[in-house]
């Protein structure tokens, strides 16, 4: 990756604010597009957060054109306003066009700016998408891009060409192993006052050599790698924790899952709502 464009090279108006985030605090990394013209300028988007949303400045960390040219935005070590609440555990980084329009060189930077990060912050940050984490419903950032995020961000020949995604599903899609469904066929995780098919957790169940708790925090824990804030103190689970049985604070998580995939919203996590947790079926 060539080096970023400098605020000062494109004209960058001074922020009003800026929060500096600690590189133990970041986690993921987040792809956006600007939805716009190919040819807007990272300073007509600034001035759109800055005088139209009211933002400090412009939203995204980075962002990337047609071209593949990296445009320093708010910077590495800087809280953005991308995708609230993540702004500070995630990077946000920004194409500009609309969907489709991300060439290969595009995508290519996007990357290059995913593995310094990772460099950077000294582990494997999680491969996101602006509509795929919680509390955000969104097509940002298009079909395309989605794909190719789900699909593990591939460069050089399974990259695609602009507008033409071709990703092979499975494909290394998301962080951490994966895990076929364990229940048997019509089960699902839901409560214990359900019938013999709701695996609550609470009778301390068996299924393919693991137990139902273990197996629903896998499930959980597989949200966390994906973006989501999981666990006591935090977002979701916030009371309880990740323990495995389900209860309330599983069944509101499943169900903000549920929304933000589009899928039929009824808390209850069988087969459909672990797989795509898991699998991520490219769209
Ligand atoms: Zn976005």
């Amino acid at each position: 990756m060539s080096s970023p464009v400098s605020r000062s090279a494109w004209g960058a108006r001074s922020p009003r604010g800026r929060t500096t985030v600690a590189w133990s605090r970041r986690t993921g990394f987040t792809v956006h597009y600007s939805a716009g013209p190919a040819s807007q300028t990272p300073r007509r988007i600034q001035d759109f957060h800055m005088d139209g949303n009211g933002w400090a400045d412009i939203g995204y960390n980075f962002l990337v054109d047609r071209s593949g040219t990296v445009y320093e935005g708010r910077g590495w070590t800087v809280a953005g306003a991308h995708a609230a609440p993540h702004n500070t555990s995630h990077i946000g980084v920004c194409f500009i066009g609309r969907d489709g329009d991300a060439t290969p060189a595009a995508k290519a930077s996007i990357r290059s700016l995913y593995d310094e990060a990772c460099r950077r912050s000294g582990r494997t940050l999680a491969r996101t998408w602006h509509g795929g984490l919680s509390g955000n419903s969104t097509e940002c950032p298009g079909a395309d891009l989605r794909a190719w995020v789900r699909a593990g961000m591939p460069v050089g020949d399974g990259g695609g060409g602009g507008g033409a995604p071709a990703p092979s599903p499975g494909a290394g899609t998301l962080p951490g192993p994966r895990f076929d469904f364990p229940l048997p066929a019509g089960h699902y995780f839901g409560p214990a006052s359900g019938p013999d098919q709701s695996v609550s957790g609470a009778f301390r169940r068996t299924f393919r050599g693991r137990t139902d708790r273990e197996w629903l925090r896998e499930w959980a824990t597989q949200l966390g790698r994906r973006g989501w804030s999981v666990g006591r103190g935090r977002t979701h689970l916030a009371r309880h924790g990740n323990d495995g049985v389900y209860g309330p604070e599983y069944r509101a998580l499943a169900r903000a899952f549920q929304r933000s995939q589009g899928l039929t919203v009824d808390g209850l996590i069988g087969r459909e709502t672990w797989d795509e947790a898991f699998h991520a079926p490219v769209t």
